[in-house]
């Protein structure tokens, strides 16, 4: 297939940190003009036989999804997963186990926000989540908008939920290894999301690739969201220099929150191969 087509990979439904279902995502991806869809919630695929459903009513293609949280060199990155039989008993043991740590998290989560005189968060966050195992930082972001602690939730994040604020707590996420494995084991294909989040020295993003690469990753997020235009440049040039095939996705996760909506992303550069060209046999 070509580069040029409306392909969006990437996405979030109530199911993780979505604010819309697996159904009203597939009609927004399709009014928007996208012709192959992924559902990629966090760490979860109890989306996926609604959203391929959904994805067949509005004319789409569709492949499976997921975003792995992965432990990397002391950060977290993240792992999409493309193609895989989410039928596969690996891949959903693998995500349950990863998905576990966080009902623990969350409460210290909470426990710090207590402590700068932000008081029941956690209950103050349930009330946003839609999937009680995947409480996630973006619940409590939604809830300290709510209370009016903050305008939006980028402003959380900065003020409350990285990485040295009241709010954040390290957390050991699965292996890169792990996460390669559970998706390409399961005939999926293994993608490193938004490349250009991470706070990566240039020889810890090298190690980044190289062991990906190494574990089996074959795919690398050139037009995300995430990205600057300067960085689909970047990444465009990673993707040649590691022989990876190029992925693209919004990361939507919500019509009041995301800046990008589905399927309005440029098209992939042509010099790349589509990540949907390892997928032929693998899109439903
Ligand atoms: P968690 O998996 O609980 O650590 O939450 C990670 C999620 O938080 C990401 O998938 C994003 O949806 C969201 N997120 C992370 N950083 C930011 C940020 N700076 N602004 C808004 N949302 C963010
Ligand atoms: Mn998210
Ligand atoms: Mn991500
Ligand atoms: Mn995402």
């Amino acid at each position: 297939m070509s580069s040029i087509l409306n392909a969006d990979l990437h996405c979030h439904s109530v199911v993780s940190d979505g604010t819309l279902t697996p159904e009203q995502l597939a009609a927004r991806a399709s009014a928007n003009g996208v012709e192959l869809w992924a559902l990629t919630d966090h760490d979860e695929i109890g989306g996926q036989q609604r959203a391929l459903a959904a994805a067949r009513a509005n004319g789409m293609k569709y492949l499976t999804g997921t975003e792995i949280s992965v432990t990397f060199a002391g950060e977290t990155v993240h792992i999409v997963g493309l193609g895989f039989d989410a039928e596969d008993p690996r891949m959903a043991q693998g995500l349950q186990r990863t998905r576990g740590g966080r009902g623990q998290r969350a409460l210290e989560m909470a426990e710090g926000l207590a402590r700068v005189g932000i008081p029941g968060a956690y209950e103050g966050a349930l009330k946003f989540v839609g999937n009680p195992e995947l409480i996630s930082r973006t619940h409590f972001a939604r809830f300290l908008v709510e209370t009016g602690a903050c305008h939006d939730t980028h402003e959380v994040f900065r003020k409350y939920l990285t990485e040295g604020k009241p709010g954040f707590v390290p957390h050991r996420w699965a292996s890169l290894a792990d996460a390669v494995k559970w998706i390409t084991q399961c005939g999926g294909v293994a993608v490193i999301a938004h490349p250009g989040r991470y706070n990566f020295t240039a020889n810890e993003e090298y190690a980044l690739f190289t062991e990906f690469k190494a574990h089996g990753g074959r795919a690398v997020e050139v037009v995300t969201g995430s990205h600057t235009a300067a960085e689909y440049v970047e990444y465009a040039g990673m993707a040649r220099e590691f022989g990876l095939a190029a992925s693209r996705g919004s990361d939507f996760h919500s019509p009041d929150e995301s800046r990008i909506d589905l399927g309005t992303l440029p098209y992939l550069p042509g010099e790349l191969t589509p990540v949907w060209d390892l997928l032929t046999d693998r899109i439903q």
